[in-house]
């Protein structure tokens, strides 16, 4: 199985370099082949029409299914954006991220995994880091057929806060984890 991950308007040389850490966590947990996982080069513009002038958000429904049609992964591929910008899909005011269940693509929004003060200290960045992995993995569970867990500290529970995402942990509940094994090749921890 491979993994793309595509980063989107991200530009910081940091964090770019954070997505190395991102890759090496997930080819871990989900067993994604090393040699076909790769970090795209980001992407600076999108389509005018996945944006929301009026609630200046993203909308994300739509960049799902833009990723789909514009990299067409294979079967055995999913891609995961990492968009440096704040995005909402349905009745909801944001979202962390949104995937396709079952399917190919996901992506993850960075604007409120950001610790509160601005400032880049080692326990910010941790957090941030942490974050990141968190909804990363919560959204490749997605499109490996997981739903929402009613299990506060698995990873599918869903995060309606940011404290939701802090409280609980990167891993998967027993249950998520037997339901994920049937779609992976190695048993994940
Ligand atoms: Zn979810
Ligand atoms: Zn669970």
């Amino acid at each position: 199985m491979k993994l793309v991950i595509q980063p989107i308007m991200l530009d910081d040389k940091k964090a770019l370099t954070g997505l190395l850490y991102l890759k090496s966590v997930l080819e871990t947990g989900f067993g994604f082949d090393k040699q076909l996982t790769i970090v795209n080069n980001p992407i600076t513009q999108l389509p005018t029409n996945l944006f929301d002038n009026i609630r200046n958000q993203y909308l994300s429904d739509q960049l799902l299914s833009w990723l789909q049609h514009t990299f067409q992964p294979t079967h055995n591929t999913k891609a995961l954006a990492v968009c440096d910008f704040d995005a909402y899909f349905g009745k909801y005011n944001y979202c962390f991220g949104e995937a396709i269940i079952g399917g190919r693509v996901s992506a993850i929004y960075l604007k409120r995994l950001l610790p509160p003060g601005g400032t880049w200290d080692k326990k910010s960045l941790n957090l941030f880091q942490d974050r990141i992995v968190k909804e990363a993995i919560h959204e490749i569970g997605h499109t490996f057929g997981l739903r929402h867990c009613s299990h506060e500290l698995c990873i599918m529970f869903k995060s309606k806060t940011i404290s939701d995402t802090d409280k609980k942990n990167s891993e998967f509940c027993d249950s998520c984890l037997n339901s994920l094994t049937i779609y992976t090749q190695s048993p994940l921890k």
